[in-house]
């Protein structure tokens, strides 16, 4: 449950992270609009279009960072299909070696059994 009057604003007339102030506006005992204040500096906003409201200012709710990393099994160029990527690629101080063919390769060659070494580990926090 979201609390609907808790509304967070940077408020363009002090500057400060506030809360919007909702309160109705009453002509007799009709009611005619909201009085949206600042709760900081009590700045008084004309209309719902003017607050400058908290999430509008961020909108980006989710960083790159919490999205699952791209699927990708068949959609593989050439460019992609290079030795150096390859699970059976093996390198040393000596030489760059295929476990397949059993042959010296090039980080650069492509290979028609290409298998794709899985992503390294993130590293332990
Ligand atoms: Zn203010």
């Amino acid at each position: 449950m979201t609390e609907p009057n808790k509304v967070e604003i940077i408020c363009s007339a002090c500057g400060a992270e506030a809360l919007l102030m909702r309160e109705p506006r009453y002509e007799g005992f009709r009611r005619i609009g909201e009085t949206l204040t600042c709760s900081a500096c009590r700045h008084e906003y004309p209309s719902e279009e003017e607050v400058p409201f908290k999430a509008a200012a961020r909108p980006v709710v989710f960083s790159d960072a919490d999205r699952p990393a791209p699927v990708r099994l068949f959609q593989e160029g050439e460019a992609d299909r290079l030795c150096r990527h390859c699970l059976h690629y093996v390198v040393n101080p000596f030489m760059q070696w295929c476990g397949v063919h059993r042959k010296e390769v090039e980080a650069t060659d492509t290979c028609s059994r290409f298998k794709r070494k899985p992503d390294p580990k993130p590293p332990p926090p």
